[in-house]
Order: C-alpha cells, then structure tokens, then sequence
C-alpha cells in the first residue's frame, strides 16, 4: 500500500471562490484523492484558507468585523460549500492557526540560524490618516509613464509598466482615498534566495517527471536569477515575528508576510489533523519519522507555481531539516469565463455557492474535470456546458442505467436474472472493457484528469453500444436465456459504473451503486473486464432510481445567461 500526501493550493480567505478556482486545484486534487483511496492507498488530503494578509483586514473592516471573526466566518463558510461540492478533505485548516504560527516562528528561526535572514530596511509608502503603511497595489496615482490615474501602485493596467508606488504622481490611499502619505524607513527580515540558487535547481532536476508546465515556469525563475524576498510587513494580522520564542525587537508591530507562512500551513494543517484525530503528522512531513516512502502531490493553478517551485522549497531546504519535499506538482491552466476570466473582485462567472443554487454538486464535477485546463486554457460558455452535460450525463450515462435497470424491474422482476452463457459479443465487450479500463486507470495514476474523464465516457459509451447490439427487448421474445446474460452483463456494467465514477461524480456514484445493491463502491475495479462483468450474483434485487440527471433546456441557458451573463462579457 502506497501513502500518497495529496494538498491543494490554499483558497484566499475573503469570499467564495469562482468556478475557475474550484477547477484548477481543489476538484482535480479530491479526484486524485479518491482515486487513490479507492485504489487502497493511504491518502493524505489537506487543504486550508490562507488567512493573513492586507486583504483580510480591509475586508473585514469594510464588514465592520474583527479580523479573526471575520476570518472565522468566511472559513466556515468556504469549508461548508467545499463539502457540498464533495471535497474529501481530510482536513481543512486554518493559516492562522496556532499550529501554522509556531511552524513559521520555528522555520525563521532556523533559516536564520543557517544564515539565510537578514534585517534590512525598506522605504516605504506611509499614510498618516490611515496610520498604515500601505502594500503596493493600495497606492494609486498617475502612472509616470502613461499619464493613466489611477494606476496602481505596483502596476499600470493601462501600459502595463511595473511601478514603485514612490515614483506615481498625486499618489493617494487607495484605502481612504487620503493624500497625505508619506514615505518612511522602515526594517524588514528578508529571506536570502539567492543563496539557495544551486540547491533549488538541484532540487526542480530532481523531480524529472514535473509536468511541462510547471517545469517551465520554475526554470523561467531560476533563469532570470532568484532574488531576496522580504518575508514581514507592516501589519497587525499575521504571525508576529520572534527569535527564539521572543518578540524581535524593532519587529514588535510587524508579522511575516503571508507569502512565507501560507505553504508553511500545509505542514501546519496536518498538525491540526492529528491534534483533531490522534493522527501522526511527522509520518507524513518528516522523513526521519517515517514519510520517507510518502508520495507528496501538489495541486494548484499556474499563478502559484513559483511560489511552491522557488519559494517553498527554499524554506524547507534551507530550513536543514528533513522535510518532506514535494514529489510532483500538479499545475492547471486558467478555465476562462467566455473570452475573459473569472473575476472575484469583479464579479464575473459563476461562483460555488450560486453554481449550487441551480444545478447539483456532480453536475458541475464533471464538466470541470472533463474540461480541465490542463494542456491549454479552457473556456466555459452555458452552450458547450448544456452540451455536454446533456449528451454524457443524460444521454449517455443516466439513460444506460435507467434503461437497463426499468427493463430488469418490468421484465426480471427486479433481481439480476440466472440463466445462460455469455457468448461472442459478450468476449468482445470484455476485450473492450479490459482495454479501456487500463487506459483510465492509467490516466488516473498520471494525474491526466481530463484524459481519464475522456476514457471514462468511452465506458459509458461502449455500454450503450452493446446494449444496443445485444438488443435484450428483442431477444426476450425467443430466447429468454440469452435476454438473462444481456441483462445480467449489463446490470454488471452499472456496478462497474458506480465504481468507476466515483471520484468524478460521487453523489452519483452513490445512488447508482445502491441501486445494484452495493453500499460501498469505494475499492477500484480491476482490469479485467470479464471478471468485473460477472461479478453480481444472479438473484439480486435491483431498483431503478430516479432519473439521474435532467437534461438542461434552452430555457434554462437564457434564464443563467441572464443571471450571470455570458457572451457579451467576453
Ligand atoms: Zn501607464
């Protein structure tokens, strides 16, 4: 049994999350999860909300809250629709756990023991009426280059140039809109990168079996030349800075930067785990303790790749200890809105909870994964959902496991029917079945979420054929032995189906299975697809469940058109 540590890119704490999140790292994560599980593998699935920041404190201040209720709030609420989404978390955590704050206390203090901190100051942009100093992206102005206001601080969205919020004209707080700033010195840790060069390239040579895209974006990186990343800020909200368990002084009003102590979480998050459960989180974290032969995925969307190529790594390593290091790292393009991109601030696309309100949580699975982006961008467009949804979901899938289980209940009296034996057509659906179940199983194990959702439907789809072949309606007026095997074959493919679907679609995969009389299809078939399709034993109630997905009108389309929009954003 293989032990496979499974973490998704941490969602931000402010607000749910967009479609294009779900898509690009916390789905295909719990398909992989429950894939492995279902292998008979011991899976590790953590995620977390990454909760520091400047963002979450303007965010709960324009709420009128305290930052940790506010924080406390939105947690809830991103755990509760991550569960009706089917996210199999093991656990979902918090970065501003106490756990998550001692780890980060605990990194800084022996990656400066090894050399790789040092106090250096900064000139920063101050507001008095704030009394803040304000990031980059919350000072607006006119952009020096262009003449645009506002531009933002550390970039111009009209001519694109990278800014040092120093240089705009007329700046002002993009908080409170004041201008009475002021620029002020003022000290900050920095994490010494560019001495951990050579050991994080050694490290991303390692890991020959990244995908292309994530390989890229970390040599791209290391290309240009790592640089020093200052790793605290000015700010309340956060992991105060310490050495050696004391406040640091001259530090006593600052915290570390959210980029430094949100991957620390994934380890934090385990801890939180096992202090929940009684777990062992060092098994999984520690290679002196037993995560030696643990199998470490990572998945996130392409915007994270460095951080989790360049910036993580450099803190376990040169941290000096034996942490577990990230083994492949599983990187998604963007799934687009129309032609544009989902917008949280902007309000674009759907989100989780609004995706909910209209259609059922297996629904939406299956389009994300079978649209994953992960050679290209993908786009979603209501027309291309309703097609698809239509034609695999209804058409495909729910019409084979209606059809065949109305006809046992109307014809066999709702058992799986005894009686004669399998013939040529059945020996060539069990070639085929062999064949296809390797190639998704395959798929699965190579994380190539869209190329298994691909390999699952020709399963589907070889069902109906064969069904339609075998023709059991037919055969039942002449030969009611040869109408058994085709109906017991096919009521066999049902039970391979709500195995197989399971981590695609697992609401589905649950009703379906009950409707064969099976309570748990939690372990993944074999490859043999005759011993897979003479698995139910003749005599077996069955029942036909309700119709499994409903087909998506034109009427539908133009009425979520008209709620969320679509084309004419693009
Ligand atoms: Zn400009």
């Amino acid at each position: 049994m293989a032990r496979i540590l499974i973490t998704s890119a941490l969602p931000y704490i402010n607000g749910i999350k967009h479609l294009g999140n779900l898509a690009g790292s916390m789905l295909p994560a719990d398909v992989y999860a429950r894939f492995q599980r279902a292998r008979g593998n011991e899976v590790l699935y953590v995620c977390a909300t990454d909760e520091h920041g400047t963002p979450a404190e303007l965010a709960a201040a324009a709420a009128g809250q305290e930052v940790r209720a506010y924080c406390d709030e939105q947690h809830a609420l991103q755990r509760d629709i991550g569960a009706a989404f089917g996210l199999s978390w093991d656990w979902f955590g918090r970065s501003s756990s106490p756990e998550n704050r001692a780890l980060t206390q605990h990194f800084a203090d022996v990656l400066e023991d090894h050399g790789l901190i040092e106090e250096r100051t900064d000139r920063m942009i101050y507001s008095i009426d704030d009394k803040r100093f304000l990031p980059d992206r919350y000072v607006e102005g006119t952009c020096p280059v262009c003449g645009h206001r506002p531009a933002r601080g550390d970039q111009c969205d009209n001519c694109g140039s990278l800014l040092d919020p120093i240089d705009l004209i007329e700046p002002y707080s993009a908080v409170s809109a004041s201008t009475n700033l002021e620029v002020r010195e003022t000290r900050h840790l920095y994490l010494l990168q560019t001495k951990l060069q050579e050991k994080i390239r050694a490290f991303i040579d390692s890991r020959t079996d990244f995908p292309a895209l994530t390989k890229s974006i970390a040599y791209k990186h290391l290309d240009e030349g790592l640089i020093d990343r200052g790793i605290t800020r000015d700010l309340v909200w956060g992991v105060p800075v310490t050495r050696r368990g004391a406040p640091r002084p001259g530090f006593e009003s600052k915290v570390f930067y959210v980029w430094f102590d949100a991957p620390i979480e994934y380890i934090a998050a385990t801890q939180e785990w096992a202090n929940a459960t009684g777990g062992d989180w060092a098994r999984w974290w520690r290679e002196d303790q037993g995560a030696g032969d643990v199998r470490y995925v990572e998945f996130m969307g392409k915007d994270n790749v460095a951080f989790h190529t360049v910036s993580f790594p450099a803190t376990l390593i040169g941290s000096g200890e034996p942490w577990k290091r990230v083994d492949m790292l599983k990187s998604f393009n963007w799934l687009n809105w129309y032609g544009g991109k989902f917008s949280t601030s902007g309000k674009r696309g759907v989100f989780m909870d609004a995706a909910l309100e209209i259609l059922p949580a297996d629904v939406w699975r299956w389009y994300l994964t079978a649209n994953a982006p992960e050679s290209s961008d993908s786009a979603f467009t209501w027309e291309q959902f309703q097609t698809l949804v239509n034609k695999d979901l209804a058409d495909v899938l729910g019409n084979f496991v209606n059809r065949i289980l109305k006809f046992t209940e109307t014809r066999f009296d709702g058992v799986v029917p005894e009686g004669g034996e399998p013939g040529d057509l059945e020996a060539r659906l069990y070639a085929d079945l062999s064949a296809k179940l390797a190639e998704l199983t395959g798929h699965l194990e190579a994380i190539e979420i869209r190329k298994g959702a691909q390999a699952l439907r020709a399963i589907w789809v070889l069902g109906n054929e064969y069904l339609t072949e075998a023709a059991p309606w037919t055969a039942l007026k002449s030969d009611r032995d040869r109408a058994a095997v085709i109906v017991r074959t096919g009521l066999n493919l049902v039970a391979l189906f709500a195995r197989l679907i399971q981590p695609f679609i697992p609401f589905t995969a649950k009703v379906v299975a009950e409707a064969v009389g099976e309570t748990a299809p939690t372990l993944w078939p074999s490859l043999d697809g005759r011993a897979e399709l003479t698995r139910l034993e003749p005599g077996r109630p069955v029942t036909a469940p309700p119709v499994l997905f409903k087909k998506i009108e034109d009427a539908d389309v133009a009425a979520w058109t008209e709620r969320f929009g679509g084309a004419e954003q693009g």
